[in-house]
């Protein structure tokens, strides 16, 4: 008997029903069976989300036991890795187990992919966490997990260690959206600029702005800046707290002598850097919130609130070729691959 499951996955969801995977808070995670439309997958290593694997950290401490156990908690509870409080998943990478009859896929069993849909919608049966890594923000798992008939998917490039490219996929969306949104001769504020979204960011900017544009780099750590000196594509870093709005905004405008920017793209792992971004952006400028800690209530209501006429736009996890672009990205510069490569390869 065939039995074919909704194309967006509302026959897993268990709670509330009739709900699309994504904004339920419960799904049925039970991969001995599988529909003639869905995807098995046999999974070896988790990318927690940033601003996720940020909040668990802040909330257990930076022990990789309690951070294992509270990611099993949240899969038990949920059947998927959707953390509560920041809403947000991660992706993933596996092999694919078993594909549904009526699924045309260009893959075969025995492939190695990585989802690009979030964790926060993906039935995933965790058995076991096998390492933590604290610096990385991923996992390596044994577990499955279930992809849906719309459920995008990227088959592992074979030039760059599986943890590298994972880091990359993750965060997609936003060198392809940044490079849709920053025009030439733009000055553009990357707020977390030292994270992987904002390296990667940081490149495509300076890329679209040209030589007569600038792209300033808002930094946490001294070591951010170096490294971003390092790479040098960005014609200036400065180290401030982007939860510090009023002050980030005066040494924004310091390094600029008044001038604000056209584009600001945030890219922190943090909440409360709504209005770091907006005071940043000049009239009628644009300002991209990839990061999953932005609240659209602060964004909305403090740009009002100062009376600042800005177009926000939110951080789509998906653009068509976002995957071939991130990492293409990646191959043509040797520093940032190198960076990616120290950073995030197995050591
Ligand atoms: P990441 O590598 O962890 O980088 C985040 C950066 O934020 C770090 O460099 C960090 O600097 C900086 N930061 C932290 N606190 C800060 C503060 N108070 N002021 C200024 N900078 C601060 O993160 P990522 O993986 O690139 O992800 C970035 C954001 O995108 C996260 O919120 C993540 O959840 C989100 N995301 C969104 C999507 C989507 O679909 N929209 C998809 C994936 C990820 P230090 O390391 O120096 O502290």
């Amino acid at each position: 008997m065939s039995v074919r499951g909704d194309p967006f996955g509302r026959h897993r969801v268990v709670e509330p029903k009739g709900k699309l995977p994504q904004p339920a808070w419960k799904l049925d995670n039970d991969t001995t069976k599988l529909y003639d439309n869905e995807m098995l997958i046999e999974v070896i290593k988790l990318n927690v989300d940033a601003a996720s694997f940020t909040q668990i950290k802040n909330e257990v401490g930076l022990d990789e036991k309690k951070i294992a156990e509270r990611i099993m908690q949240i899969v038990r509870e949920r059947g998927k890795l959707h953390n509560p409080v920041t809403g947000s998943g991660g992706m993933l990478i596996g092999i694919v187990k078993m594909i549904g009859k009526d699924l045309n896929v260009d893959v075969k069993v025995g492939d190695k992919i990585a989802t690009l849909v979030s964790l926060s919608l993906t039935p995933l049966n965790l058995k076991k966490i096998k390492k933590v890594y604290l610096d990385r923000d991923q996992v390596d798992v044994e577990g499955e997990a279930i992809l849906f008939e719309t459920g995008v998917f990227a088959r592992l490039p074979e030039d760059m260690p599986e943890s590298v490219a994972l880091a990359i996929l993750d965060v997609a969306g936003a060198p392809i959206q940044t490079a849709r949104l920053v025009s030439p001769s733009d000055l553009v504020l990357v707020i977390g600029a030292g994270g992987k979204s904002g390296v990667l960011c940081c490149y495509v900017a300076k890329k679209y702005a040209g030589p007569t544009g600038k792209v300033v780099a808002l930094v946490h750590s001294e070591r951010s800046v170096s490294e971003l000196e390092k790479l040098g594509f960005v014609d200036d870093v400065f180290v401030s707290d982007a939860q510090e709005a009023v002050g980030s905004y005066e040494k924004f405008l310091q390094i600029t002598r008044g001038r604000l920017a056209d584009v600001v793209i945030n890219v922190v792992n943090v909440p409360d850097t709504e209005m770091t971004s907006i005071l940043c952006a000049r009239e009628r400028g644009k300002v991209y919130f990839f990061s999953m800690a932005t609240s659209f209530t602060k964004a909305a209501l403090g740009a009002e609130g100062i009376g600042k006429d800005v177009d926000m736009i939110i951080g789509n996890g998906y653009a068509k070729n976002h995957a071939e672009f991130a990492l293409k990205i990646v191959r043509e510069n040797p520093k940032l691959y190198e960076l990616f490569l120290e950073r995030y390869g197995e050591k």
